[in-house]
């Protein structure tokens, strides 16, 4: 069920929202990004190869450039906009923001290997080393 409902979140072009920073399963990561991208563009490649051979017109190529265009490349670079704005908010406000171990790609302690949230910081801030860039 949850693959289910990860893949209708690429495919809806779902965005997250500010919900995401309190929550450890985030819908919007830059990996999620990505499998989207890739998905959406093999989606649009298949639908391109039907629809090009139905028009029998292989200079009917832009259809899939404006394809990939319309709803992979597109869609993505408004999400990854949304995620580096969310994820500069959050690194603001929260003690994971300023640690070492955090990884801001994937909303990630890469120390514990889970997401942290506003409301969950796994190691109860014991771990909590600070970046090289603050030292
Ligand atoms: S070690 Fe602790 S403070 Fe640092 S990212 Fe992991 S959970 Fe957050």
């Amino acid at each position: 069920m949850k693959i289910l409902e990860k893949i209708s979140n690429l495919l809806m072009f779902q965005e997250g929202s500010i919900d995401d920073s309190y929550s450890s399963e985030p819908v919007v990561t830059t990996g999620s990004i990505i499998w989207g991208v890739l998905l959406r563009s093999l989606i649009i490649m298949l639908l391109s190869f039907f629809v090009v051979e139905q028009l029998s017109d292989r200079s009917a190529w832009w259809i899939a450039f404006f394809g990939f265009w319309l709803f992979a490349a597109y869609p993505a670079y408004k999400q990854f906009m949304q995620f580096n704005k969310r994820m500069a908010d959050f690194q603001e406000s929260t003690l994971c923001g300023s640690c070492k171990h955090f990884n801001s790609g994937g909303q990630l302690c890469t120390l514990y290997d889970e997401h942290v949230s506003k409301e969950h910081i796994p190691c109860g801030g014991e771990d909590w080393e600070p970046k090289e860039s603050l030292l």
